[in-house]
Formats: C-alpha cells, sequence, structure tokens
C-alpha cells in the first residue's frame, strides 16, 4: 500500500506541523495520487469528486514553490465563482499559516475595483480569482503575472461551462512558458482534453474514481 502520509513527501517542516494541527493526519486518495509528482514540478490534470481534498492538493503544491521572502505574484488560482474562490483562498491561508506573511488576495468579478487596484499596489504571493476580473486587471496593467511558478485551473470543467473559454486563454498569454499549470475537475469533460493539450506541458494525469 503506498504511504500516505504527509510525511512522505517533501514538505517543510512548517507545513506538516500545520497540516497535523489542522488535523490533516493522512492524504485524501487525490492528495496521495498528485501530490507527489505536483511536488516533482510536473503539470497535473486531476480528477475527483467534490469533498475530496483538491483545494489542498494544488495548494501545498503551490505553497511549497514559493518564495516568501520575494514579493511578487507567484501563483494564481482561478475560480468559477467568487463564493469558491472565497473558499480556496480561506483554505490557502490556514495552509500558509505557519509560513511567514504569506499573502494571498481574491479578485473576484461583483466587488468593487477599487480596493482591488489598492491591494495589488501592496503586492502578493497568490492571487485567487474569478476568470473576467482577473482577466481585466492584467488589460489594465494592474496585475502582472510575468513571474509566475504555478497556474491552477480550479473546477475547470464548471469554469469551461460558464463560457471562460476565451478569458482563460487571455491570462494564459500572459504568463511564463515556464509555469507549471494544474487542472483540477471533477469531470473529465471534452473541453478540458483541448484546454490540457493547448495549456499544459505533458501533463500526468491522475483520477480518482468514485468507489460505491
Ligand atoms: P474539493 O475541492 O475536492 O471539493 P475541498 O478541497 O473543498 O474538496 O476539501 C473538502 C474538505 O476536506 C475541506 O473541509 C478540507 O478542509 C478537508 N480536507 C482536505 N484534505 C484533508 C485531509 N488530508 N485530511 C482531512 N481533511 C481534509
Ligand atoms: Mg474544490
Amino acid at each position: 500500500m503506498p504511504d500516505s502520509t504527509f510525511a512522505s513527501l517533501p514538505l517543510a517542516p512548517e507545513l506538516l506541523t500545520n497540516l497535523e494541527s489542522l488535523g490533516y493526519h493522512a492524504m485524501t486518495p487525490i492528495q496521495a495520487e498528485s501530490l507527489p509528482t505536483m511536488l516533482a514540478g510536473r503539470d497535473v490534470i486531476a480528477q475527483a469528486k467534490t469533498g475530496s481534498g483538491k483545494t489542498a492538493a494544488f495548494g501545498l503544491g503551490l505553497l511549497s514553490r514559493l518564495e516568501v521572502t520575494r514579493f511578487h505574484v507567484q501563483a494564481l488560482v482561478l475560480c468559477p465563482t467568487r463564493e469558491l474562490a472565497g473558499q480556496v483562498a480561506g483554505e490557502l491561508r490556514r495552509l500558509a499559516r505557519t509560513l511567514a506573511n504569506v499573502k494571498v488576495l481574491t479578485l473576484c468579478g461583483g466587488a468593487p475595483f477599487g480596493p482591488q487596484l489598492g491591494s495589488l499596489a501592496h503586492g502578493a504571493h497568490v492571487i485567487v480569482g474569478t476568470p473576467g476580473r482577473v482577466e481585466e486587471h492584467l488589460r489594465k496593467g494592474s496585475l502582472s503575472l510575468a513571474k509566475l511558478n504555478t497556474l491552477v485551473l480550479d473546477e475547470a470543467d464548471r469554469m469551461l461551462d460558464m463560457g471562460f473559454q476565451t478569458a482563460l486563454e487571455a491570462i494564459i498569454d500572459e504568463t511564463p512558458s515556464t509555469r507549471q499549470t494544474l487542472l483540477f475537475s471533477a469531470t473529465y469533460a471534452d473541453g478540458i482534453r483541448l484546454i490540457a493539450e493547448r495549456m499544459m506541458h505533458e501533463p500526468v494525469a491522475v483520477e480518482v474514481a468514485e468507489t460505491h
């Protein structure tokens, strides 16, 4: 049986002690399937049902690559809705609370633009946002993704269903080709295959099938 303890992964000690204190004693199946590959730097397409711990999977992946002393946007997580972006940002902040001063900023539509400009001016390590608003900030020059290390497409199937394909492509065009791209989804819709082919570099696909 594969080792499902977080301690089997090359994670910083601060992250491991925090996971213990959060009550995350063992990896969920999708975490165990995806994290070793993610931490090795590969692009990953991960598919597992809702509630299976996908946020911590990509969260630990992106936090591991973060250089906290460098204050620029290193990771971007795109989510289909403001509510989901808020939940993801909350989980990332919980996971990062033992790392010194990791700044996670949300950029979502439906929220006023002005305060987001102010927050961006102060800088952030991680942005969590919805595609439309992130694209708007890129167009206006208030956000730069020139030094991005990790791009996460969370609930990619829903983002495609909601018509975010063009915004996703415009955003990806503004990121370095050397980035790591992580795609998370509850289903493997046709559009996902297309996005993967166009936006990912030799992705490794992992899937945790539903057990009945
Ligand atoms: P998904 O994105 O797959 O729908 P979430 O990332 O929202 O799932 O996680 C569902 C719940 O599981 C959250 O409340 C999260 O805190 C919890 N969780 C995630 N990983 C673990 C773990 N390894 N051990 C215990 N709880 C976990
Ligand atoms: Mg999720």
